[in-house]
C-alpha cells in the first residue's frame, strides 16, 4: 500500500498540495475517514436507536474496534487500553486514581516547559488536594545554557528527592523541543523511589516505538489528533497497567460505561467497575470520532510501528543533514541529535523574526508551525511525508533562513 495516497493534503491558494510538516499538531485526514463516518450517519438514519446493536459496526461495542490497534501503538495488552474522552480530561481522571498525596509524599514532577494544559492540570490537582502548587509542583529544567534535559539529571533528582514525590508525569516527547525521554530507565528509577509514574504520550503515540507494559509504566494518556490522525478534537486514549487495572480498590470517578458489560443495562444503583482500562470510562463514546480514528489505525496496522519508526529515523535524519548544510544559518536546531532522544520532530530556534519566517514558509507552500517566542517546529511524518517534502522544506529555508 502506498500510504501517502491514503491521506488528503490541504492545498495552497494556487491549488498545489502543501508540504505538510504539521502532523505533530494535527494529523492529516485519512481518505477512509469520510466513508467510515458516513457509514455511521447512514446507519443512524436507517436504524435510529437500534444502531447500538444493528449498525454494521454496532455502537454498543464500537470502542472495542480500536482497542487492539491502540494496544499495538503503545505496546500494551488490549485490556490495558481504551479510547475515551480527550487528553486533559483523561489526565485528570487518571490523577484521581494515581495521584494520592500524603503529607510526606505529595509532589508532582513534570518537565519544565511542559504543555500548558498539563501544567494547569497538575497545579489544579495539587490545589484540589489542599497543597500549594509552588511547593507541590517540581519542574525539571535543563542546565543553564542547554535546551533539553539530561537523563542523568532526571535520575539524580529522583535519587535525591524521589521520596517526596507522589507522581512523576512527563511528556514522553516534549511538544516544544521535540526531546524524547528515556522512558524505561526513568520509570524504573522513579518507581524504585516509590513514585507513581504516568506519561503523557500526546507527541509519542504513533511516533515512537513504545512498550508501556514491559516498561511497567503505571498509567499513560494521549490525544489522537496529532500523529494518530483522528481529526480535530478526536477521541483520546488511556493506558492503565494491568497490575492496577485488575484491582477494584483503586479510587476512581465512575460512570455507566465503566460498569460491567453484563449488568450495565440492568441499570442498578451500585457501580461494578469493569476490570482493565475500560473500567475508567464514564460515558458512551462519540461514534463519529471513533469512526475517524478507525480509518487511521487501519493504516498504522498495515504499516506497523517498527517500520514507521525506521523510516522516521531516516526522514528526520535527512532533514537534520540538510539543515546542517545551510551556510550561515539564522537558526539553531534545539532537538537532540541522538535519534533515540527524539521522534519525527525537529525544533528550530529562530535567531531573527520567527513569526515572519513561518509566514514566508507558508507563502511558499510549506506548512509547519510557529510557537512563541522563537520556535518553528517541523515534523516529517513517516506515514505520509516523503524525502522530497523534506528536501523542499530545506530548500525554502536555505533561501530565507541562512544568509546566502
Ligand atoms: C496536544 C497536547 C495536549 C492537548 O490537550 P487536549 O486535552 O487534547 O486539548 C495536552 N498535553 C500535551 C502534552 C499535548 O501535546
Amino acid at each position: 500500500m502506498h500510504f501517502r495516497q491514503q491521506f488528503l493534503f490541504p492545498s495552497t491558494p494556487t491549488g498545489e498540495p502543501f508540504v505538510y510538516l504539521a502532523g505533530n499538531s494535527l494529523g492529516l485526514q485519512p481518505i477512509k475517514a469520510r466513508e467510515y463516518i458516513n457509514q455511521e450517519l447512514e446507519d443512524w438514519a436507517k436504524f435510529g436507536v437500534e444502531g447500538h446493536l444493528h449498525a454494521r459496526h454496532p455502537w454498543l461495542p464500537y470502542h472495542e474496534f480500536v482497542t487492539e490497534s491502540l494496544a499495538r501503538i503503545v505496546g500494551a495488552r488490549p485490556s490495558e487500553v481504551v479510547a475515551m474522552n480527550s487528553l486533559t480530561v483523561n489526565l485528570h481522571l487518571l490523577m484521581v486514581s494515581f495521584y494520592r498525596p500524603t503529607p510526606k509524599r505529595f509532589r508532582i514532577v513534570i518537565e519544565s516547559g511542559a504543555f500548558p494544559s498539563d501544567q494547569y492540570a497538575v497545579a489544579s490537582q495539587a490545589r484540589f488536594h489542599g497543597f500549594d502548587p509552588k511547593t507541590a509542583i517540581v519542574s525539571l529544567a535543563p542546565r543553564a545554557g542547554e535546551s533539553t534535559l539530561r537523563t542523568e539529571d532526571i535520575l539524580a533528582f529522583l535519587e535525591r528527592e524521589g521520596d517526596s514525590v507522589a507522581l512523576l508525569l512527563l511528556g514522553n516527547v516534549n511538544y516544544l523541543t521535540g526531546q524524547a525521554f528515556a522512558m524505561a530507565p526513568i520509570t524504573a528509577a522513579a518507581q524504585k523511589q516509590g513514585c507513581v509514574v504516568g506519561w503523557d504520550l500526546a507527541h509519542g503515540a504513533g511516533n515512537l516505538n513504545l512498550q508501556l507494559h514491559d516498561w511497567n509504566v503505571d498509567f499513560a494518556a494521549w490525544c489522537s489528533y496529532k500523529y494518530l490522525n483522528s481529526g480535530p478534537g478526536g477521541i483520546a486514549g488511556i493506558f492503565v497497567h494491568e497490575r492496577h487495572g485488575l484491582r477494584s480498590d483503586i479510587p476512581r470517578f465512575a460512570g455507566w460505561w465503566g460498569h460491567s458489560k453484563q449488568t450495565r443495562f440492568q441499570m442498578g444503583p451500585e457501580f461494578e467497575g469493569m476490570s482493565g482500562a475500560e473500567g475508567w470510562q464514564l460515558s458512551n463514546p462519540p461514534i463519529f470520532q471513533l469512526a475517524a480514528l478507525r480509518a487511521s489505525l487501519e493504516l498504522f496496522d498495515a504499516a506497523t510501528i517498527p517500520r514507521l519508526r525506521e523510516k522516521a529515523i531516516a526522514l528526520t535524519g535527512y532533514l537534520e543533514g540538510l539543515l546542517d548544510s545551510i551556510p550561515q544559518r539564522q537558526f539553531e536546531v534545539i532537538t537532540p541529535r541522538d535519534p533515540e532522544q527524539r521522534g519525527c520532530q525537529l525544533s528550530l530556534r529562530i535567531l531573527g523574526n520567527g513569526r515572519e519566517l513561518a509566514a514566508k514558509l507558508t507563502a511558499k507552500g510549506i506548512l509547519c508551525d510557529f510557537r512563541e517566542p522563537d520556535i518553528i517546529r517541523a515534523s516529517p511524518v513517516p506515514l505520509y511525508n516523503s524525502f522530497l517534502d523534506v528536501y523542499r522544506f530545506a530548500e525554502v529555508l536555505r533561501r530565507f533562513g541562512g544568509k546566502a
